[in-house]
């Protein structure tokens, strides 16, 4: 039987996918209900591990070496923009210790 509960939308693969927390519980999963799944001919299931749903997914499809490029543009997007936004804060940092000193200059003259 397919449970329905665990499905989840996996943006790597851009649809919905069914998402085991271990890979235990995915192999378990193929061994259960293996044979119930309609698969092309000569395809065999496997589990992978899915970065961008943290957890397990199964597939007939082979290994695919550039499996998980849209999960690493986004996280490295993302780092991106958390580095431009260190240093824009630094820079505010910086012109707000400026004019602080500014400030004191002025009240001392
Ligand atoms: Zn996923």
């Amino acid at each position: 039987m397919k449970p329905t509960k665990n499905r989840v939308f996996c943006p790597e693969c851009g649809r919905a996918k069914m998402l085991f927390q271990t890979e235990k519980k995915a192999e378990g999963f193929i061994r259960f209900n293996g044979d119930d799944i309609p698969m092309p001919e000569g395809c065999t299931l496997r589990t992978y591990y899915c970065r961008a749903c943290g957890g397990w997914h199964i597939t007939h499809k082979k290994y695919r070496p550039n499996y998980g490029q849209f999960t690493e543009g986004v996280i490295e997007h993302y780092r991106a923009m958390m580095g431009l936004r260190q240093v824009e804060r630094e820079r505010r940092r910086q012109q707000r210790e400026l004019a602080l000193m500014a400030k004191a200059e002025r009240m001392a003259s």
